[in-house]
């Protein structure tokens, strides 16, 4: 290999895990310095911030974060606040460090609503995974959203009456409005609507849209169901497009 074709061959690598920006919100100093080190030896761009005013300060400005890694305790407004806010005007993922395992309830519940977690005290190893998994679900999705229009399975738009799913745009109308959903609240759609009419299990729509390497139990589907049926059922509490089969798991009607 000569001079050019290492260097080609190291900026393809670089690209190909890079520019990916980062958000480390901690207060613990030690802590924060340690992930934004290995995120860097990773080649991510990492932003910090040690408080849930700064963290919403840079969430604010930099409009194109890939991913948000979030304490739970901070000072000035908790990463449960931070998450919530930041969701209103964002669908950037959020991973949750939580200290407790009481936190967790909160934190992939319907109050919060954070695509992952991780349970202090934990490896870099074990965060450097996550955040990689998190981050290619997520280049999946926006990748099949950019090469859409080959003509290939699974591009075209998924009807079903008034609700539309354009996984080339990578959105969902409801009676033609434009719904705001979630990373997580798409990918679980995009799922079901792709297995219509299937019976399929919570561990199997966990393993599919969270990946085998989720810490999370099967409430997480239940609480998204949850989410998806207020954005697209005619009546969630009577839900005709996504039933729930009784001891197992979820059907998609259409
Ligand atoms: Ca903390």
């Amino acid at each position: 290999m000569n001079r050019d074709d290492r260097d080609r061959s190291k900026d393809e690598i670089s690209q190909a895990s890079q520019k990916a920006r980062i958000l480390v919100v901690e207060d613990e100093t030690a802590l924060l310095q340690t992930i934004a080190y290995n995120l860097e030896r990773q080649g991510y761009e990492v932003h910090t911030a040690t408080d849930g005013l700064a963290a919403l300060d840079i969430a604010r400005s930099q409009k194109k974060l890939d991913l948000i890694l979030l304490d739970v305790m901070l000072p000035r407004f908790d990463g449960f606040e931070v998450c919530r806010l930041v969701r209103q005007d964002m669908n950037v993922p959020i991973i949750m460090l939580t200290a407790r395992a009481d936190e967790v309830d909160r934190v992939v519940g319907l109050e919060v609503g954070a695509d992952d977690y991780i349970t202090k005290p934990f490896s870099m190893r074990e965060l450097m995974a996550r955040v990689k998994a998190m981050l290619r679900r997520v280049r999946l999705v926006r990748e099949e959203r950019l090469t859409g229009g080959d003509g290939a399975p699974g591009r075209a738009a998924l009807e079903f009456g008034d609700l539309v799913i354009d996984p080339v745009r990578w959105e969902v109308t409801l009676k033609r409005e434009v719904l705001s959903l979630k990373p997580k609240e798409y990918e679980l759609l995009l799922f079901l609507a792709r297995n219509r009419g299937a019976v399929l299990s919570r561990d199997l729509i966990l393993e599919r849209v969270w990946g085998w390497d989720y810490g999370g139990g099967s409430r997480t589907v239940d609480v998204h169901v949850r989410w998806l049926r207020e954005k697209i059922e005619r009546d969630p509490a009577q839900p005709d497009r996504i039933v729930t089969v009784r001891g197992v798991g979820y059907r998609f009607e259409g």
